[in-house]
């Protein structure tokens, strides 16, 4: 074996960890990606790429062997429409991946754990205005996530605490708010907002039809994080010395009808919204990065517009090229 750091990024073929393989490889780092499927938008950097189901123990063991450093970004997950109809699912499968995972890294005596929480941990309590006040991490309790995602990363969340007390494994916790950014799902069911509305306004200006569909009255707040921003925060995570969870987003809070009207602009189209019923999660979510900023001495900086920019391009693509196939299948 090299001296080279060997890091393990479990769900490589998904979107944040196919981002994240590419940003380790830049460094100099040995990678295994690890998925129950290749990435879909492009070939993977890593070093090794190993098609695991995650759930099974088994797998686990052979995943972590020879490893330094874990990554543990295997979920199965997806927007809005996904987490709130799908939670038994959802709650079975992440609890097996994220139980063995964290053992088997333990057992195979890797030395630096980082587990992806998300900011659906929050309680809907917090969160039933869309002026909502920045959620701080203490805020987490007492519990009550919105859907069983958010209660099964928060028992990951406690796992990896109580491995870090009874083990001194050095787990990290990172708690997403809305990550975006080229080469993640766009379409199908799975995807979130900020790609959900490039699709729906790419597809309103390439078919000249301008009516774009948003669920609810698209009052509803979040922030959103761009990729770039999200790979380097975990990375600044993992090599700190931190071991409570820590929140990762923007501060920035915009309505889903002004996130519609933004990545019209950049599209360049005039849309006309149609508001129809559908799932719209908590009624506004924010971002308290005071934490962030004490522990890693930085925070995304990435502005929505920006991250929407290329967002929106790379979609705009994608729909043009189905488009075409569909055109070409007539
Ligand atoms: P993603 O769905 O693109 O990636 C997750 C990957 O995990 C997928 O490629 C999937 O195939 C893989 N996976 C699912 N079941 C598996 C199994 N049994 N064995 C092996 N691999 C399996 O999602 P993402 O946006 O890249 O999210 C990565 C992590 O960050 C997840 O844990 C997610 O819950 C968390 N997170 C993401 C966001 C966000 O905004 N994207 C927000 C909060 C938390």
């Amino acid at each position: 074996m090299s001296d080279q750091t060997r890091v393990l990024v479990t769900g490589a073929g998904g979107f944040i960890g196919h981002h994240l393989v590419t940003f380790l490889k830049e460094r100099g780092y040995w990678v295994r990606g690890v998925d129950i499927k290749e990435p879909e938008f492009s070939t993977t950097d890593a070093d090794e790429f190993e098609l695991l189901d995650l759930r099974r123990w088994d797998n686990c063991l052979q995943a972590t062997r020879e490893i330094d450093q874990v990554y543990a970004l295997a979920a199965d997950m997806g927007g809005m429409g996904f987490i709130s109809a799908n939670h038994s699912q959802i709650l079975h499968n992440n609890a097996l991946i994220n139980l063995h995972t964290a053992e088997a890294s333990r057992m195979n005596k890797v030395k630096r754990y980082l587990y992806t929480s998300s900011a659906c941990i929050y309680p809907e309590y917090l969160q039933t205005e869309a002026e909502v006040t920045p959620l701080k991490e203490e805020d987490a309790y007492p519990a009550q996530p919105q859907d069983a995602y958010g209660w099964e990363k928060l028992i990951t969340e406690k796992i990896c605490e109580y491995y870090h007390l009874d083990h001194g494994f050095d787990t990290k916790i990172v708690r997403f708010h809305n990550i975006f950014g080229p080469l993640g799902t766009w379409e199908g069911g799975r995807e979130k907002a900020p790609a959900a509305m490039c699709r729906k306004v790419a597809y309103a200006k390439l078919t000249k039809n301008p009516t774009v569909e948003i669920w609810g009255d698209g009052e509803q707040t979040r922030s959103f994080c761009y990729i770039d921003d999200c790979v380097t925060g975990i990375y600044k995570l993992l090599n700190s010395d931190y071991n409570q969870p820590l929140n990762l987003g923007q501060d920035y809070l915009i309505s889903i009808n002004d996130l519609a009207d933004l990545v019209a602009d950049i599209a360049g189209y005039q849309i006309e919204k149609k508001h129809i019923d559908g799932p719209q999660g908590v009624r506004g979510r924010n971002s308290n990065n005071d934490r962030l900023r004490d522990v890693l001495g930085w925070e995304p900086a990435i502005t929505l517009r920006k991250g929407l920019e290329s967002t929106y391009a790379w979609i705009e693509d994608q729909v043009r090229a189905q488009l075409a196939s569909q055109k070409q299948a007539a």
